[in-house]
């Protein structure tokens, strides 16, 4: 039985909703539909921002974990400490794949990681998620060296160049840096599609949806588009 029944079943008998707080099961991961999860991670993103999580059922999901794994979505996000991605979206144990590199970017290892969690994990959804004031792209931007850091960030160049109409085109412009964001999530969508067959069939056919997603620091919403 789908998670949501027996939340509305426990809902008629006054039973704590949260001790139900579990992730997928094997049944129930065959019942998502990629708009489903989109709309379950909105509602995720709502209850952080108001801050009524639900309380999820640890033992429990340990416990449901060592049967095995069939999370919703797979996200792609930036390392930044104030984009704590379970929590963003109220998630929990078994709910989400979760790859986190500096300015979000795609590499071979970040695809095959996709590609594992698609065909292997059953996820419904690819979220690239930006953010405001990232610290990555505002240094392409910037155009900063830093040991290993200096290839990374020409990573994210072609965005920082892609973003035209700015006279001040550096990391002191909070638009333009914003902007550059956008279009690096954009940019890293297109790259996926590009660059793996898996994930672009998988799309193609229904199975999984790709979207891109924008978190503001200022208040901890997250837009998608
Ligand atoms: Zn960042």
């Amino acid at each position: 039985m789908p998670i949501k029944s027996l939340l509305v079943v426990t809902t008629i008998f006054g039973i704590s909703l949260t001790s139900l707080a579990l992730q997928p099961t094997s049944e129930e991961q065959a019942t998502l539909t990629p708009d489903g999860v989109l709309e379950e991670l909105k509602a995720g993103n709502i209850r952080y921002k108001t801050d009524q999580p639900l309380a999820s059922d640890t033992p429990a999901r340990i416990e449901l974990g060592n049967t095995g794994q069939f999370p919703k979505a797979y996200i792609l996000s930036c390392v930044d400490s104030r984009v704590p991605v379970e929590q963003v979206f109220d998630q929990g144990l078994g709910d989400v794949f979760v790859g986190r590199v500096a300015g979000n970017i795609e590499n071979d290892d970040q695809l095959g990681s996709m590609e594992y969690a698609v065909a292997v994990g059953g996820v419904k959804l690819i979220v690239v998620m930006g953010h405001e004031s990232c610290w990555a792209v505002k240094s392409a931007c910037d155009y900063i060296k830093l040991g290993n850091a200096s290839a990374l960030l020409q990573k994210i160049r072609p965005a920082v160049r892609s973003v035209a109409d700015y006279s001040s085109k550096t990391s002191k412009d909070k638009e333009f840096v914003a902007e550059v964001v956008k279009a690096n999530v954009a940019r890293t969508i297109s790259d996926i599609r590009e660059r793996s067959e898996v994930l672009a069939d998988a799309e193609a056919a229904g199975n999984i949806r790709i979207v891109g997603a924008y978190y503001h620091l200022k208040d901890g919403s997250v837009t998608f588009h």
